[in-house]
């Protein structure tokens, strides 16, 4: 008999729904925010510092600032690059709104780069094209835990006098020729939402060697109101006085979700080694899927995996993604699909962005499927995913 498609009606291949990510809360986790909640500070007290001292020690930079969440990080960093109006900022449209967004806030303009069409990162060779008298900074995207291509990136910021931001969101944890990202770009940002590496509910971070850059950051989570003596126009005045000297935004984070961030850095070499085992394992069982491009690896990087991508060779198939997708969401599999080119949506296009830009990104997002990685998933979760990629690929192969 033939077998029977979830979505033509027969029995679907899990009986309960699979996400594609989740956080990963211990009875430790609950534990530290308990402290804090039964403590004298909710928001900003000494456990910012501790959390910010973690992750800075972990990714071997200078200096790490805490935010409210990873938009506020990327905000922050293109204030302290100085973005300004009339500006322009280089990044990749394979990637969330917010590493585009960012430049907007700061009435510059994105200029979108096309990707590496085996890493899917911003290709250089793109960016170096695109530079222009008004180029401020890039922000290259660590596009699913994989370091972007920094060297050259450096190299090109460097020589023309441009801020390189590193927008690693999916990449905390991960090696770029032997070193982990956050102390490798002129800026480094994180974020703590619940499907990354590790969570505070919403946060993110900031890491730099520059001092200067530093100071920038911690003003501008704080409605750019400054005690720094370094930086105050009238010192002297006596202990309560400050000065706001740019226009900064509340964008704190609290107490209580930097003790959850101290208590999930404890847990993140666990993580990693979780999402690892996972990838060798849909790498192994997937090798002889026809039609599917499995994640490639570039030489000289060692990524902690966010997300885990198969890209699809449509012409061996009777069906699109669309519908392989609804298949395999009707087999209670939660696909997902990262990332719609972020010029795509309408905000960008009615700022006058056109299809067609970055053809390579366009013709990647049209064969794309993420499939569920997170700490915790099972063997019998992953052979799952495999068994209802099986049943539908087979289904609709030519
Ligand atoms: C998650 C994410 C962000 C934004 O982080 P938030 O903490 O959700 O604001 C930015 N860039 C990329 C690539 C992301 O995946």
């Amino acid at each position: 008999m033939p077998v029977r498609l979830a979505l033509h009606g027969g029995a679907p291949v899990r009986s309960s729904f699979l996400p594609y990510s989740r956080q990963n809360i211990d009875d430790k986790d609950i534990q530290a925010v308990v402290e804090v909640l039964r403590s004298d500070y909710l928001t900003t007290g000494p456990v910012i510092q501790r959390f910010e001292n973690r992750v800075a020690q972990y990714v071997g930079s200078q200096y790490a600032a805490a935010i409210a969440n990873g938009t506020a990080a990327l905000h922050a960093a293109c204030f302290a690059a100085r973005v300004g109006p009339g500006d322009e900022v280089i990044t990749t449209p394979m990637t969330f709104a917010a590493s585009a967004n960012c430049a907007l806030y700061m009435g510059a303009r994105p200029v979108f780069a096309d990707i590496d069409p085996d890493t899917y990162n911003i290709d250089p060779h793109q960016v170096e094209r695109l530079i222009s008298e008004r180029t401020r900074a890039v922000v290259a995207v660590d596009f699913t835990g994989q370091p972007a291509d920094l060297e050259p990136l450096i190299d090109l910021t460097r020589e023309q006098g441009l801020t390189l931001i590193e927008d690693a969101a999916h990449s905390l944890g991960s090696q770029y020729k032997g070193r982990p990202v956050g102390a490798i770009a002129d800026l480094t940002t994180f974020s703590f939402h619940p499907v990354k590496h590790i969570t505070t509910g919403e946060g993110g971070m900031i890491t730099t060697n520059n001092r200067e850059l530093y100071k920038r950051l911690v003003m501008f989570r704080t409605h750019g109101i400054t005690r720094d003596s370094d930086k105050l126009l009238t010192p002297d005045q006596g202990d309560w006085y400050n000065e706001q000297l740019v226009l900064g935004y509340n964008y704190r984070i609290t107490d209580i979700q930097c003790a959850l961030g101290c208590s999930q850095m404890d847990r993140l070499p666990e993580f990693i080694a979780q999402r690892r085992a996972i990838v060798n394992r849909y790498n192994s069982l997937l090798a002889d899927f026809k039609g599917v491009t499995r994640p490639f690896q570039a030489a000289g990087t060692e990524s902690t995996w966010h997300l885990y991508i198969i890209k699809l060779e449509l012409e061996r198939f009777k069906a699109g993604r669309k519908e392989i997708f609804a298949a395999l969401r009707a087999e209670n599999i939660g696909v997902n699909v990262h990332y719609i080119p972020v010029y795509y949506h309408p905000y960008y296009q009615s700022l006058g962005y056109k299809r067609g830009l970055c053809p390579k990104a366009e013709d990647l997002y049209e064969r794309i499927i993420t499939l569920p990685l997170f700490p915790g998933m099972q063997d019998s979760d992953v052979e799952d995913v495999v068994k209802a990629l099986d049943k539908v690929l087979h289904y609709y192969y030519k």
